[in-house]
């Protein structure tokens, strides 16, 4: 029989969880009326709706209008640029290189199509924004009577780094700048009260937290007044147009309740387990270089293998031993743009290992086992060929 495979790509997306499959279930085919309409199917679940929006809103600290539902963080990060830009006049971002393509990409577009004026932030060596290079350019930039979008990441997703998202915010409102930040590495991940973190934007995502997949929120301040990407309907108070996916959008508000109910033991848990392969990788493969510093998620693990002849397919050969990590971000294709600009690409072959409370030390022994196999395999091929050919 095949052996279980080992999961480590919960960066990509994670298990659904079975609790909130079963709150979701219902509203497939018995409570199926569209949350629009005005007669008792209808009202049943746009009361669950609601509820849900309650639910989210509550536990980041935040009012329920100020979420708006969406397809996933790429939607929400798409909107929160989108909107910013034309609607609240800002005419400069501020970004970083190591933003996920969902940012990334939409900025380049709004630069390219609409000459948008950006600026990448400096970064050091671990992939950290040089605060001091933030404050130069907003200083710059509001001299010159530019009103700035700063647009960055919570977490990185494929090296885990983290941002102070205080610091940055009080840099923001220091030069009237609005500042969005894509979360969805850390929504879901750490106990967040977005009041007190002072993004006027944040993007999230359910299937990064154990919910479905296909759906998620923009957190938007309250003192914004903006405008949809998506027009239609007056769906989401006219925020975003389209029937509501009210069973993915109950799934969500379970998963994260489920998240803050377990966060400390899961927390605990999950960095040890982070802990304990980084520990047996140091003493089995001296000369990799890890990428996830002392200020990044816990639940990442970024590793660097020395660019040879048993590591050039690591990925690959790992897949086959039933064990799934990514290269770096799963959706990215080619080479990773983050890695590329943390000068990891050339001489190395990079592994991201992600970790939930599935995983086991057990697991990650293997893992060791496996790599082992895999990158240290000379002397052992040259002993089976001596003991066959005798
Ligand atoms: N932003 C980050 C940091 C991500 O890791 C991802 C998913 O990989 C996204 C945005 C896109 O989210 P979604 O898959 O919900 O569109």
């Amino acid at each position: 029989m095949k052996d279980k495979i080992i999961y480590l790509d919960n960066s990509a997306t994670t298990q659904m969880d079975e609790q909130v499959l079963n709150k979701m279930l219902p509203f497939f085919a018995v409570h199926y009326g569209n949350p629009s309409s005005i007669h008792s199917y209808g009202r049943e679940t746009r009361i669950a709706v609601e509820g849900a929006r309650k639910k989210i809103s509550s536990l980041l600290g935040v009012k329920p209008n100020n979420i708006i539902f969406t397809s996933g963080g790429t939607e929400s990060n798409n909107t929160a640029i989108h909107s910013v830009l034309r609607d609240l006049g800002c005419d400069h971002v501020i970004t970083s290189k190591l933003e996920h393509h969902a940012v990334l990409h939409t900025v380049e577009y709004y630069a390219k199509e609409f000459g948008v004026d950006v600026s990448h932030v400096k970064l050091n060596e671990e992939g950290a924004i040089d605060q001091d290079d933030l404050l130069a350019i907003l200083e710059r930039k509001s001299s010159e009577g530019r009103k700035c979008l700063v647009t960055i990441m919570h977490a990185n997703n494929e090296t885990g780094q983290l941002i102070e998202t205080k610091e940055v915010s009080d840099l923001c409102k220091r030069f009237g700048a609005i500042f969005h930040s894509d979360c969805v590495q850390t929504i879901g991940h750490y106990p967040l009260n977005l009041s007190v973190d002072g993004v006027h934007l944040a993007s999230a995502s359910a299937h990064k937290f154990h919910g479905p997949k296909g759906i998620g929120f923009l957190y938007v301040h309250e003192d914004l007044q903006i405008s949809p990407l998506i027009h239609g309907c007056k769906h989401e108070r006219g925020l975003r147009a389209g029937t509501e996916n009210v069973a993915c959008i109950i799934g969500m508000a379970e998963a994260l309740d489920l998240f803050y109910q377990r966060f400390s033991k899961d927390h605990l848990y999950i960095s040890e387990l982070k802990q304990y392969l980084a520990s047996l990788l140091r003493k089995h493969f001296p000369d990799i270089q890890i990428n996830s510093g002392r200020f990044s998620l816990y639940s990442v693990l970024s590793v660097s293998f020395p660019k040879n002849e048993k590591t050039e397919m690591l990925l690959l050969q790992l897949d086959q031993k039933g064990i799934c990590v990514s290269g770096g971000s799963a959706s990215g294709g080619g080479a990773s743009h983050v890695m590329e600009e943390l000068g990891k690409t050339k001489d190395y072959v990079t592994i991201r290992f992600s970790f939930s409370r599935h995983n086991t030390k057990e697991e990650l022994d293997k893992v060791i086992q496996a790599l082992t196999e895999i990158v240290q395999p000379l002397e052992a091929k040259q002993i089976t060929i001596v003991e066959s050919t005798e």
